[in-house]
C-alpha cells in the first residue's frame, strides 16, 4: 500500500486528504471533475480508506479542526476558510451565506435581516445565534467546521459557547487574520461575489477569466451591497467596536494563530499547514 498514489479530482475528495493524513498514500493534484467517486472506486481507494479508518482502535485517527476566522471584513476570511477546507476536508460555515439565504427567500429571519445587513450593521444575534444553533443540529461537522462570520459580538461568542457546550464540541483553533485598514478598503471595493456559487473574485488581484462571470459556474457576477465603500467604512467600525474585542477573550484561552492577510494566494496553503500541523 505505501507508495501509492492517489489523483484527486474536485471538492467531493476533500474529506480524502485529511482521512488519509499520517498515511503511507500520497496525495496528487487537485482538479475539477464530478465523476471522482467513479474514479475512486476504480482504483478500489475507498476500501482502502473504510479498512485504515476501521482499524484504528475504533477511533477514526482523525485529528478534530474545529475553527473559528476572525478578521476585520475584506481580510480575506473567507478565502482562507476555503483553503483550510480544502486541505483538511471540513466545512465551512458561513452564516454571511445563511443569512443572504433567509433574504432571498424572504424568511420572518431574512426580512428583519436585510434592513440591518443594507446598512452594513450587524444582524441581530439572536437570528444569527438561531441559525447557528440550527446547522450544529444538522451532520457533516463530526469531523470540525471552520466558522466564517461568526461570532462577530461577546454575545455570539458566549452562544457559540452554549452551542459547542451542547453539542460535546469545544474550539481548536482561532484563526486571526491580521490586515489594515487602507488594503481592506481597496480589496472590498473591488470585490465582486457569484451570487450563485459564492466564488470571491478581484477587479485586479483575482479576475475571472471571462469579465463579469463567474469561472466556476458561469453566472453573472455582482457587487455586493455591502462592499460598497460607505459600507465598507462602518463595516469596520463595526468590527473594531464588537468583533476585535474576542480577540482577547480567545486570547486568555490560547486558541489564536495569526495569519497575515496580505500574502500571495499560492503563499497559503504552506503557511496554514505550518501553523495548523
Ligand atoms: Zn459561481
Amino acid at each position: 500500500m505505501s507508495g501509492t498514489t492517489l489523483v484527486m479530482y474536485g471538492k467531493a475528495t476533500k474529506i480524502i486528504p485529511r482521512m488519509m493524513r499520517n498515511h503511507p498514500i500520497t496525495v496528487n493534484g487537485l482538479y475539477g471533475s464530478n465523476d471522482i467517486r467513479h474514479s475512486i472506486d476504480d482504483l478500489g481507494i475507498v476500501n482502502v480508506l473504510t479498512q485504515w479508518r476501521g482499524s484504528e482502535s475504533g477511533q477514526s485517527g482523525v485529528i478534530l479542526m474545529r475553527i473559528v476566522m476572525l478578521g476585520p471584513p475584506g481580510s480575506g476570511k473567507g478565502t482562507q476558510a476555503r483553503i483550510i477546507s480544502d486541505i483538511y476536508g471540513i466545512p465551512v460555515i458561513t452564516t454571511g451565506d445563511m443569512l443572504r439565504e433567509a433574504v432571498a427567500e424572504g424568511t420572518e429571519y431574512g426580512k428583519v435581516a436585510k434592513e440591518y445587513m443594507n446598512r452594513g450593521d450587524l444582524v441581530p444575534d439572536d437570528i444569527v445565534n438561531g441559525i447557528v444553533r440550527q446547522r450544529f443540529s444538522q451532520p457533516g461537522i463530526e469531523e470540525g467546521f471552520i466558522l466564517d462570520g461568526y461570532p462577530r459580538s461577546t454575545s455570539q461568542a458566549d452562544a457559540l459557547d452554549e452551542i459547542l457546550e451542547e453539542n460535546n464540541q469545544k474550539l481548536d483553533y482561532i484563526i486571526h487574520i491580521v490586515l489594515g485598514d487602507k488594503t481592506i478598503i481597496d480589496r472590498l471595493s473591488k470585490r465582486r461575489s457569484c451570487p450563485n456559487c459564492g466564488a470571491i473574485y478581484h477587479l485586479e488581484s483575482k479576475p475571472p477569466k471571462k469579465k463579469g462571470y463567474c469561472d466556476q459556474c458561469g453566472s453573472g457576477l455582482i457587487r455586493r451591497e455591502d462592499d460598497n465603500p460607505d459600507v465598507i467604512k462602518n463595516r469596520l467600525e463595526v468590527y473594531r467596536e464588537k468583533t476585535r474585542p474576542l480577540l482577547e477573550r480567545y486570547k486568555d484561552r490560547g486558541l489564536i494563530k495569526e495569519v497575515p492577510g496580505d500574502v500571495k494566494l499560492d503563499e497559503l496553503p504552506d503557511i496554514i499547514k505550518k501553523l495548523l500541523g
